[in-house]
């Protein structure tokens, strides 16, 4: 909800690459780093303001806003992480279930519209009870790394 409320919002907005999260995300090597997955076109970071813990955006590299904009190497390879990013949860968390999808354009929900990225977002029975008090807590940063980490070393080296 940070993002549609806009209280990140950088100056000049999302609209250009070098004022996009989804954009610099993948340059962040650091410790600090949500980035779970480095596919050749797509890849996969922690939502920085999850509805549920081990919530996940599947982006292609490029700054394309609409799903009908990304070419058949990128359709493909969301496609395969999309699923890997599944598997993985399930494997670390035992989801029991998922929401999947796009949001595409402001008017749809997107927070930041310019810059497609599908959700992957886990699911445990009564979950909806725990969401705002998870998406309020202050140590939530600490908590993002920590399952960074632990997606990122049960993702495969090779999707399928
Ligand atoms: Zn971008």
């Amino acid at each position: 909800m940070t993002y549609i409320s806009g209280q990140d919002r950088p100056e000049g907005g999302y609209e250009k690459p070098s004022g996009c999260p989804f954009c610099r995300a993948p340059a962040q090597t650091g410790d600090d780093s949500l980035v779970v997955a480095r596919g050749e076109t797509v890849y996969v970071v922690l939502n920085l303001y999850p509805y549920n813990p081990g919530h996940l955006l599947v982006c292609p590299y490029r700054h394309v806003a609409d799903y009908t904009d990304l070419d058949p190497a990128e359709t493909g390879e969301l496609a395969v992480y999309t699923q890997t990013a599944m598997r993985v949860i399930r494997q670390v968390s035992s989801a029991h279930g998922f929401n999947l999808g796009m949001n595409q354009g402001g008017v749809a929900g997107a927070g930041i519209a310019a810059h497609l990225h599908q959700h992957v977002v886990p699911r445990w029975g009564g979950d909806a009870n725990f969401m705002p008090v998870v998406a309020r807590t202050k140590v939530l940063p600490q908590l993002l790394t920590d399952t960074r980490d632990l997606l990122a070393a049960a993702w495969p080296t090779n999707p399928r």
